[in-house]
């Protein structure tokens, strides 16, 4: 018998079914049945026996030939299977990128205390102020010395804030305290400066601190504060300006009302009272003393004045020259008045029951 001729036979016939097997099953039947123990290599090898010995060398040389052909081919066969399938899988879950969304999922919106800073902002961008903004970590002498607030002066108790480790950041020793600004108006001192000469003209929204914590106070609140500086200003523009605002923001039925009061930083000074947005003044509300506004009819929202000379002269403006009016508004305190929102912490739990309402 001729095992050589055999296995020739055999290579050629592995040849053929490995090229036409379509999947790892197949491939698997034919490892078997070519190179498993009861193989059909295996049966060829079992035949040398009846050989010579001098013919066996040959023989085993084919078998090992024919054995490490049909293992490559399988080898190969496998990957040309794998590909295969990949090459299926990614033409079926073909994405186009292009197309809409099914679903729309809900939009989000803005937050009241951003849609009230913003909604105070534009009335004073239509009244021609240009929106200026600086750091939240601020140096003593733009919160504090150079409004007319030094380091032994009282109102600094009702501003007390948090100090920050000046070497800490970088700062070197001497040049003050640095601390997180407790109002927008250090904004205000850096606009002035940046501007070198009035007139000026500019609101400060912003995020101020104070260690504060209780119902009407949150260590963290947003200001919106605003300046005007130039030749002839007067109290009569503070005044026409505020109350065009007022009517802007809380209705055009609105009215004002001026009162002394005491700020540092400007001489004189004066809170600002609008008629109140849900009694409309009248101080009753269906028969019934108004909440909002304790029965008086108004509501305390702004604190302002005129421009402190010594204001004027710490950023190089000359006080018998010009003259300006300042003002200020805590934005939390609009948007409670406005919405009729009794607590503050409200703005910044992040309940969605209540941030859904805006
Ligand atoms: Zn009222």
């Amino acid at each position: 018998m001729d095992l050589v001729r055999d296995l020739e036979a055999l290579a050629e016939g592995a040849r053929l079914s490995i090229a036409s097997a379509s999947d790892d099953r197949a491939l698997e039947e034919l490892r078997v049945r070519f190179l498993g123990k009861k193989g059909e290599i295996s049966a060829v090898l079992r035949g040398m026996g009846q050989l010579a010995a001098e013919e066996r060398p040959r023989v085993g040389e084919v078998a090992n030939r024919v054995r490490d052909e049909v293992e490559s081919l399988l080898v190969l066969a496998r990957q040309r299977i794998e590909d295969a399938r990949l090459e299926q899988e990614l033409r079926g879950s073909r994405i186009d990128v292009t197309l809409p969304g099914r679903r729309l999922l809900p939009r989000g919106h803005r937050h009241p205390v951003t849609r009230t800073t913003e909604e105070i902002v534009a009335i004073f961008a239509r009244l021609g102020y240009e929106v200026a903004s600086g750091p939240e970590i601020e140096l003593d002498w733009y919160n504090f010395e150079a409004l007319n607030i030094p380091a032994d002066h009282p109102a600094r108790d009702m501003q007390d804030t948090f100090y920050v480790d000046g070497a800490a950041i970088g700062r070197p020793e001497g040049e003050g305290a640095v601390l997180l600004r407790t109002h927008t108006s250090p904004i205000q001192i850096r606009a002035m400066k940046r501007a070198g000469s009035p007139p000026i003209r500019v609101v400060a929204p912003g995020r101020v601190y104070r260690s504060d914590y209780d119902q009407t106070h949150t260590p963290m609140f947003h200001q919106v504060e605003g300046i005007c500086v130039g030749p002839a200003i007067t109290f009569a523009d503070l005044k026409g300006t505020l109350a065009a605002f007022a009517r802007a923001f809380f209705g055009a039925g609105t009215r004002t009302r001026v009162r002394p009061s005491y700020f540092p930083f400007v001489e004189p000074g004066a809170e600002v009272d609008v008629s109140c947005s849900i009694c409309g003044g009248s101080g009753s509300r269906s028969g019934a003393r108004c909440g909002t506004c304790k029965g008086s009819g108004w509501l305390e929202v702004l604190g302002s004045g005129m421009v402190h000379p010594k204001v004027l002269e710490n950023v190089g403006f000359d006080p018998a020259a010009v003259t300006g009016f300042a003002f200020g508004m805590g934005v939390e305190r609009m948007a409670m008045l406005k919405y009729g929102i009794a607590d503050l912490r409200l703005f910044y739990e992040n309940d969605l029951r209540f941030l859904e309402q805006f």
